[in-house]
């Protein structure tokens, strides 16, 4: 199965000049999803993860089915404000726009292996950002995989020494 067919990309959204790779048309379809979690869990089998991590709102589209097919855990990154309990914060700057991101306190444990799930690397910044929030907190990141790379952008150079994968590249 070609995934990178079940991509729609639609131009100028949400600003002038950005083609955006919507996953909206590969989550619809059952056999697509499935292939694609599959596909990515395999990336992270032996990265000997206790844990995922994702950034909201695709990040959980991905990295919650994918703890489930690895059979741990998952742990959300919300926008600041989100959280319900007490949480540590980072400021992160997007391909387009800037936010702060945030993750409970006690999600996360000193030593515990994490890996990080997430629809898209774009330049970076959202994963950057989630790297700190989780060795804040005193994780491990054991790795980073993503449904999708824009690899022109180049953000696989903010993931220096953590092994990172995608399934499918642009
Ligand atoms: P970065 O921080 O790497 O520049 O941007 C990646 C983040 O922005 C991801 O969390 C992703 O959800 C979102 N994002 C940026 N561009 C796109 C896009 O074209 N398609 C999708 N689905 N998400 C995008």
């Amino acid at each position: 199965m070609n995934l990178k067919e079940y991509i729609r990309v639609i131009p100028d959204f949400p600003e002038p000049g950005i083609r955006f790779k919507d996953i909206t048309t590969l989550l619809k379809d059952g056999a697509a999803y499935r292939t694609a979690i599959d596909g990515l869990k395999e990336m992270a089998d032996g990265l000997g993860a206790e844990v995922v991590t994702g950034p909201e709102a695709r990040g959980f589209v991905i990295g919650a089915p994918l703890a489930l097919a690895l059979g741990v855990g998952f742990v959300p990154i919300r926008k600041s404000g989100k959280l319900p309990g007490e949480t540590v914060e980072a400021a992160y700057q997007l391909e387009y726009g800037k936010d702060r991101l945030a993750v409970h306190k006690d999600a996360i444990q000193p030593g515990q292996k994490v890996l990080i799930a997430d629809d898209l690397l774009a330049t970076g910044g959202t994963i950057a950002t989630t790297i700190d929030l989780v060795r804040q907190l005193g994780g491990e990141v054991v790795g980073a995989v993503f449904l999708i790379e824009l690899g022109y952008l180049s953000g696989r150079d903010k993931l220096a020494g953590i092994p990172t994968h995608s399934l499918i590249m642009y």
